[in-house]
């Protein structure tokens, strides 16, 4: 079996065990489901309800504001009780609407129940994307109607599903148990981007899957332009820029996207709700998500509702062990660490980790070792950014490339002197967005 792979990255163990084998769990609708206006890249949607209206599942309740932003729907039926601030991951704070559960369960539209031919133009068909709010599912939250209709041509689609970050293990029971949606998603895209090649990327820790999806291409009609490649395990194979890299050897330059190169990247979560929206007019109002790590009893691969507080889940997953530490939005390495318990899952949670509250931290002198630059996967020099950031030298930012950091988290693992290097290259990130936007 050939493996392919991109240069530079590490090895992780990838701590999947604890989750890998358990089939996905419906999590039950939440009591109060908080839902946030700003799950997206780009504006927040303006609310357009307010306290005292009953909604229904599926509803819009966000209005995407402009092209580069995103409709958001209720994702249970109910009251909304109020329109306020709430924990974001992120910014700390944004504005939500939060609605209280009347148990009927009901939806705004009826969901067609049977599968239908793909009748629609390419337009109707990003139209329906961008109308059901559907964003990038692997963390990127980038609106996909927009990245479904590049500037430039395009000749290749390539499916993420390396998902190497470890401890997760969502997007794999994914490609297990829905690979059919996922499949009829890809032809859903193809209507919209007529590509020459497809490429369901999967690192080989995931062989089932692998297994799997390669014997049912093989029956379908589009054998012939979809096929699958096994990655090599290494991280971060899954940020765009490697994963194009180790399946395609083109180069996504800095400062360019991967339009500009003819590459489109799409999650396999993301193909999903695609599917979904189009095949069942579906909204994007839940997801699956993998609870774990070391601070939780009984990790699950949960399908949970958008909105839904990250208390909910971890007390349907037996609570936490004995000494829990951060709970972390996302894997490990590019997750972030969340600071109350009432923040709700977004589009973009691929996981919800509870890490164990034994490790030692202490930030030391830098040694000048040069292992952060050596292994940093988009080239920058992590431990330069850092430095200006300390002092706030935001006018080193541009010329160090700042912006092309791809929040991988390699520098902050592999640093001796335990400097929290991402977290110094974050706040240069967010400063130089800031400055850019007052122009
Ligand atoms: S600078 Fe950014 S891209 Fe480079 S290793 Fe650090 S987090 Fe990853
Ligand atoms: S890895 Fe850490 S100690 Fe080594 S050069 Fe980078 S910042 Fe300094």
């Amino acid at each position: 079996m050939s493996k392919t792979f991109f240069p530079g990255g590490i090895h992780l163990k990838d701590n999947k065990e604890c989750t890998r084998d358990l089939p996905i769990e419906l999590f039950k609708d939440p009591e109060v489901a908080v839902i946030l206006m700003s799950q997206h890249l780009g504006k927040p949607a303006k609310p357009i309800v307010q306290a005292g209206d009953k909604v229904k599942i599926g509803q819009l309740i966000g209005e995407a504001q402009g092209d580069f932003s995103s409709n958001i729907h209720a994702s249970i039926s109910g009251e909304v009780i109020k329109v306020t601030p709430a924990s974001h991951p992120v910014s700390i704070e944004d504005m939500a609407v939060t609605i209280q559960n009347d148990h009927q369960s009901e939806w705004y539209q009826v969901l067609n129940t049977k599968k239908e031919n793909v009748l629609f133009s390419r337009e109707e068909l990003l139209e329906i994307i961008k109308k059901n709010g559907i964003v990038g599912m692997g963390g990127a939250t980038f609106p996909t109607h927009i990245k479904l209709n590049p500037k430039n041509p395009v000749d290749t689609l390539i499916i993420n599903g390396a998902e190497c970050e470890p401890f997760l293990t969502c997007d794999f029971r994914l490609m297990m148990e829905q690979s059919d949606a996922l499949l009829n998603g890809i032809k859903v895209i193809l209507k919209i981007l007529p590509v020459k090649q497809v490429i369901i990327g999967i690192e080989e820790n995931k062989k089932e899957a692998i297994k799997q999806l390669k014997s049912l291409i093989e029956k379908t009609d589009f054998s012939a332009q979809v096929r699958v490649e096994t990655l090599k395990e290494k991280y971060p194979q899954g940020a765009e820029k490697n994963l194009i890299f180790a399946l395609t050897k083109r180069t996504v330059q800095i400062g360019k996207l991967p339009f500009d190169i003819g590459v489109v990247v799409q999650n396999v979560a993301t193909v999903i709700a695609i599917f979904e929206a189009v095949y069942f007019k579906k909204p994007l109002i839940d997801r699956v998500l993998t609870v774990t790590g070391y601070g939780i009893k009984e990790p699950k691969n949960l399908r949970v509702k958008i909105g839904t507080p990250v208390q909910e889940l971890i007390t349907f997953c037996q609570g936490n062990t004995e000494n829990p530490g951060k709970v972390i939005f996302g894997g490990p390495m590019m997750g972030i660490a969340i600071r109350s318990l009432e923040t709700p899952i977004m589009k973009g949670t691929s996981g919800v980790l509870v890490l164990n509250g034994n490790i030692p931290y202490q930030e030391n002198q830098c040694i000048r070792c040069g292992k952060c630059v050596e292994n940093c996967p988009a080239g920058l020099m992590p431990v330069k950014i850092t430095e200006s950031a300390k002092i706030g030298e935001y006018v080193q930012y541009e010329k160090l490339f700042v912006s092309s950091c791809i929040e991988c988290g390699v520098c902050s693992y592999n640093c001796p002197a335990a400097i929290p290097l991402l977290n110094y290259i974050r706040l240069a990130k967010a400063e130089l967005m800031k400055r850019r936007n007052q122009k």
